[in-house]
């Protein structure tokens, strides 16, 4: 490709809205550019970029067995109510009407379509397992579409679905996507890192998110993971072993109101009364699908919503607010405590049940309870982990290991769905026993666009993108440094065709802009392999050819140039 004839739109200065350094990179080179708010064109430097990795997922998912349909953009609302999922998903689904008022969704997933398919198509065990996929536009109205590509509104998604007959099926079909999406990231240029993840609004019995790992901002995910054994987790789902031994030592002490005035946050009252954080439990309350919650866990300790919500199994949770709190309780926020609180849920978490002589809030303004202790103020009867997980805290589960934890940027999941969408929209099968069962079904996503913009996050540099070699939009770029200069460019010109004609694909730089214009713009988008033919050179007789990952230069001679350009192309990493 002449860069003439393409279309580079390149930028000297970083575009005032880009936060991230991947997303200023990819409009500064000329690679994407906003429609509006999370949604962008992406222009042809980008959409090689693009091809290329679905042709390595495409690959990977067919050598998995896996095979390729394309479902609907546009879903009709009766699929959706019939998982249960229309008012879950809520706001997240870009939705319209037709003509005849029906409601319609713009697809920003495809569990509901694709079990909508297969019922009453997969009869049989017979025809079992399957798994089929597709790559495609999704659509979600995120609350903060943000940092480019990372996390838009329309975005480019490999969506697989598997269908097995039973739970074991399931395991094999999971392992198979499981193997495929490392071939997938590996190919891609990522060493990937497989973390635990929350089943979330998906349902099911176990997750997995692939993370690429990332020291930047953009690493939107965090991770834990163990520095002992394989444990790794996102911070949704991580969990650590807390202090679960009763301190026998203390015994009950007499309750006793206490003045704590304006004294409403944890680092406010333990000050006060003199106790460490740990001797304190936060009352926090919640509504759950409108119902009041009150979610109690140690004062140094961060509540984990996502645990929460999946404890409660509820839709909707949001934190009262000043006016529940007040009519719940019958005090400003700040002084919530379970000793006399009524017609309100406990959730507890299980480092509290080993808990003596602690404080609370005493529902009542400027007052807290000290030497609370449980049964004797206040009962609850199951307990459960409502913890974030904390560097440092224990491993969960190995006997030795500390937590450790990382920003990393998830490019796809997978998700054990079980029989959620298969039960509720009617995708049974006949067993072999002749017994109608629904099918066990698995979901595998990977993020195209998200996977772009995270390569660039992970591999760029001071003056621009280092794109990994086989996602790279060319995979050599030719600069020729005096654009007037004839028999330059009639060399440039032999090598371009020379090297095309081997196979590669090339860039020649044949603006009539300065030699150093056309350096900058080189490192800027990306290529691997940079050759510059100039004046010194051909008195030489030699081209000089730059490696843009190391800046490794080396000479080769005109003659055998174009020989010698595709081994060092073929030997990069
Ligand atoms: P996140 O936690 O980042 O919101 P998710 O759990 O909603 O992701 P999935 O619904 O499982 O993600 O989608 C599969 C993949 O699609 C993700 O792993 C990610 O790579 C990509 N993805 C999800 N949402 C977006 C988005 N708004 N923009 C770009 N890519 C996305
Ligand atoms: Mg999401």
């Amino acid at each position: 490709m002449q860069w003439t004839k393409s279309y580079i739109p390149t930028l000297r200065e970083d575009p005032a809205e880009a936060e991230l350094i991947s997303h200023k990179l990819l409009m500064r080179a000329g690679f994407i550019r906003k429609v509006t708010a999370g949604i962008y064109n992406y222009l042809p430097l980008m959409q090689r970029v693009l091809l290329k990795i679905t042709q390595i997922v495409r690959e990977e998912m067919d050598n998995a067995g896996a095979l390729e349909i394309t479902m609907p953009v546009l879903h009709p609302s009766e699929l959706w109510i019939a998982s249960g999922r229309w008012d879950v998903v809520g706001k997240e689904q870009m939705r319209l009407k037709d003509r005849h008022m029906r409601d319609l969704c713009l697809g920003g997933t495809h569990e509901e379509v694709v079990t909508d398919l297969v019922a009453g198509e997969l009869k049989s065990y017979r025809q079992l397992p399957k798994n089929l996929y597709q790559i495609q536009v999704k659509f979600r109205d995120e609350i903060r579409p943000r940092f480019g590509l990372m996390r838009g509104r329309e975005f480019i998604m490999k969506d697989a679905y598997s269908f097995d007959v039973d739970e074991a099926g399931l395991d094999e079909s999971y392992k198979i996507m499981v193997d495929a999406y490392f071939k997938v990231f590996e190919r891609c240029g990522f060493d990937i890192r497989k973390v635990e993840g929350d089943t979330g609004a998906m349902g099911g019995t176990g997750a997995h998110e692939f993370m690429v790992i990332v020291d930047t901002e953009g690493g939107e995910g965090i991770i834990y993971y163990c520095d002992e054994c394989d444990y790794a987790a996102t911070d949704e789902k991580a969990s650590f072993r807390g202090n679960l031994k009763t301190d026998s030592s203390a015994s009950p002490q007499e309750l006793e109101l206490v003045h704590t005035p304006n004294m409403k946050t944890v680092e406010e009252v333990t000050a006060f009364l003199k106790v460490p954080a740990t001797k304190l439990v936060k009352t926090l309350l919640y509504l759950a699908d409108g119902e009041p919650v009150a979610a109690l866990i140690r004062g140094d300790r961060t509540i984990n919503e996502v645990k929460l919500k999946n404890n409660l199994a509820c839709n909707q949770l949001e934190m009262a607010d000043a006016d529940t709190v007040k009519r719940l309780t019958g005090a400003d926020v700040g002084f919530a405590g379970p000793h006399g609180l009524s017609g309100v849920n406990f959730v507890v978490d299980n480092e509290v049940s080993v808990m003596n002589n602690f404080v609370v809030g005493a529902n009542k303004d400027d007052h807290h309870f000290i030497n609370v202790n449980h049964p004797r103020d206040f009962k609850f009867e199951q307990t459960t982990d409502l913890k974030m997980a904390e560097v440092g805290e224990k491993c969960p589960r190995c006997e030795n290991g500390t937590l450790h934890s990382h920003r990393g940027i998830e490019v796809g999941n997978t998700f054990k769905l079980g029989t959620k969408y298969s039960s509720s929209i009617g995708a049974k099968f006949i067993d072999e026993d002749n017994q109608e069962k629904p099918i066990i079904m698995g979901s595998y996503g990977i993020g195209i666009t998200r996977t772009a913009q995270a390569a660039v996050e992970r591999y760029h540099d001071e003056n621009g993108i280092i794109w990994p070699k086989p996602i790279a939009p060319y995979d050599i770029e030719i600069i020729y440094t005096n654009s007037s200069d004839e028999n330059q460019k009639r060399i440039a010109f032999d090598l371009y065709n020379r090297l095309q004609k081997d196979g590669k694909t090339v860039l020649i730089d044949d603006r009539d802009e300065r030699a150093g214009v056309k350096f900058k713009d080189a490192d800027l988008i990306g290529i691997p392999v940079r050759v510059v033919i100039g004046e010194r050179g051909i008195k030489e007789g030699i081209a000089e050819v730059k490696l843009r990952a190391t800046g490794e230069v080396s000479k080769v001679s005109l003659e055998d140039a174009a020989e010698k350009v595709v081994e060092i192309h073929d030997n990069i990493s």
